[in-house]
C-alpha cells in the first residue's frame, strides 16, 4: 500500500505492509538515484532483532555503515547526536549520501536531526518499527532533548520517503502496542468518526489484533496525519490539533518521568481529559462513558494523575509551547472529526483533573 504525503515544498512516499522494504531497491534506482553511500541509524534493540532483514533489502551496490544507538529515548541525547555526526564524517559521508533510520519515534527523531544537519541537510528515509512511529515518521519533526525539555533542538525535515514493513511489529511488545495505539485513536478522533466507529467495533484486546487491521489503521492514520502536515508543514494553524490530548499528557509524563508511562499511555488519559472539557465547552456530543469503558478494557491506565497535585500538573501545562501570555490553549472537540482551539481558565482545568481523579480513574 502506498500513500503520497505532500506538502507546499515536498511530495514523498509512504509504503505501510508487510514486505514494504522491498521498495528500498525501487527508491535507490528512481527518485534516491545517485545517492553514493547509506548510513543506518538503528536502535540497538532493533538491531538485535531485525538488522538482517533490513540488510537483506538495502540496494547490493551502495556502501553501507551501521551505527547503533541506545534504545529508546536515552538515543535522543546531544552525546548521541555527536556521535552520529563523528561517524558520519568519520565513514565519508557526503552530500549525496542518504541516512536510513531504523527503530521507533526515538530512533527516527535522532536520525532525521542528524541528517538535517549534516552538511546543512542531506536525506533520510524512515523505516519505523513501532506502532506510535506511523505518526512521528511522517511530517517531518525531527528532534533531540536537551535537559530542560523534551524536544527542545530540531529541525523540520521531511523524509525522502518511509518505508514501513508492518513484520518488524511482531516483536513489539505489548505496551508498546497500546502506546503506539493512542495515537491511532487521536488521529480517529480529530478527523474521522467512522474510523472511530470501526476501532471501537474491532478493537477489544491488542493480543488478538490481526496484521491486516493493523495495518488498515496506520494507513489510516499516516493519511490523517499527512493531509494535515501538508496544510500546516510549520506548525502555525492546524497542525496544532494533532496535539489533541497532548497538553494534559505531556504534564503527566513529564511528572511521572518518561519511561515509567508510555507516551501514548499519556495521551490516552490526556485525551478523556480533552473530551470531558470538550463536552463541557465545545458543545461535544459524545458517548464518553462508553469511550472510558473501551480504553479501560484494552489496558489503558487513567488514573495517572493519582497522588499528583493539580498544582504541579497546571504548571506544566502553563509551560508547554502551545501557551500565550496567562491562558492555556487547548484543542478541544467541537465533534468527533472537528477539533477546534480554545483558551482554557485554571478553574476549567482544574475541575477537569478532578474528573479524572474521581470519574475517570
Ligand atoms: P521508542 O523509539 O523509544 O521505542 C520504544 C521501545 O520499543 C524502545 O525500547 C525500542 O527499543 C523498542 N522497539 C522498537 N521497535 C521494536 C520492535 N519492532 N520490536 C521490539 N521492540 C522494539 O519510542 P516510540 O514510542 O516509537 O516513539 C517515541 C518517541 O517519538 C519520543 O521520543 C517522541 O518524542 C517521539 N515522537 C516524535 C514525533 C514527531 O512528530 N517527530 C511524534 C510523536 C512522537
Ligand atoms: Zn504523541
Amino acid at each position: 500500500r502506498e500513500l503520497t504525503i505532500e506538502t507546499p515544498d515536498q511530495s514523498y512516499p509512504v509504503y505501510v505492509g508487510e514486505g514494504a522494504l522491498s521498495k528500498l531497491t525501487e527508491l535507490f534506482a528512481g527518485p534516491l538515484k545517485g545517492t553514493t553511500k547509506l548510513l543506518v541509524i538503528a536502535d540497538e534493540l532493533v538491531a538485535s532483532l531485525h538488522s538482517e532483514a533490513l540488510q537483506q533489502a538495502l540496494p547490493p551496490q551502495l556502501s553501507c555503515e551501521w551505527l547503533t544507538v541506545p534504545n529508546g529515548e536515552a538515543a535522543k541525547t546531544f552525546s548521541s547526536f555527536e556521535n552520529c555526526l563523528t561517524f558520519a564524517l568519520e565513514k565519508g559521508l557526503d552530500r549525496k549520501s542518504c541516512i536510513l533510520a531504523f527503530g521507533g519515534g526515538a530512533t527516527g527523531d535522532l536520525a532525521g536531526y542528524v541528517a538535517a544537519s549534516y552538511m546543512r541537510g542531506i536525506s533520510f528515509i524512515q523505516i519505523p518499527t513501532t506502532i506510535l512511529a506511523h505518526d512521528s515518521a511522517v511530517g517531518g519533526k525531527t528532534a533531540i532533548n536537551h535537559p530542560l525539555g523534551k524536544n527542545m533542538i530540531g529541525h523540520f525535515h521531511q523524509p525522502a520517503a518511509v518505508v514501513f514493513d508492518t513484520r518488524f511489529l511482531q516483536t513489539l511488545p505489548e505496551q508498546q502496542v497500546r502506546s503506539g495505539f493512542a495515537e491511532v485513536i487521536k488521529h480517529a478522533l480529530i478527523a474521522d468518526p467512522a474510523f472511530l466507529a470501526e476501532l471501537k467495533a474491532n478493537v477489544k484486546s491488542f493480543k488478538d489484533l490481526s496484521a491486516d487491521f493493523l495495518a488498515y489503521c496506520l494507513e489510516k492514520g499516516i493519511q490523517i496525519k499527512g493531509e494535515i502536515v501538508g496544510k500546516d508543514v510549520k506548525e502555525q494553524g492546524v497542525r496544532a490539533y494533532l496535539n489533541f490530548g497532548h497538553t494534559y499528557g505531556h504534564a503527566l509524563e513529564a511528572k511521572l518521568g518518561y519511561g515509567r508511562i508510555t507516551h501514548g499511555e499519556a495521551v490516552a488519559a490526556g485525551m478523556v481529559f480533552a473530551l470531558h472539557v470538550s463536552e463541557r465547552k465545545a458543545g461535544l456530543s459524545f458517548d464518553l462513558k462508553e469511550f472510558i469503558v473501551w480504553l479501560k478494557g484494552l489496558g489503558y491506565p487513567l488514573d495517572l494523575n493519582n497522588g499528583l497535585p493539580f498544582e504541579e500538573l497546571y504548571t506544566l501545562m502553563a509551560r508547554d509551547k502551545k501557551t500565550i501570555g496567562e491562558t492555556i490553549r487547548f484543542v478541544l472537540l467541537q465533534e468527533v472529526g472537528r477539533p477546534v482551539m480554545k483558551e482554557m481558565s485554571r478553574q476549567e482545568l482544574e475541575e477537569a483533573d478532578r474528573f479524572m481523579r474521581e470519574e475517570a480513574a
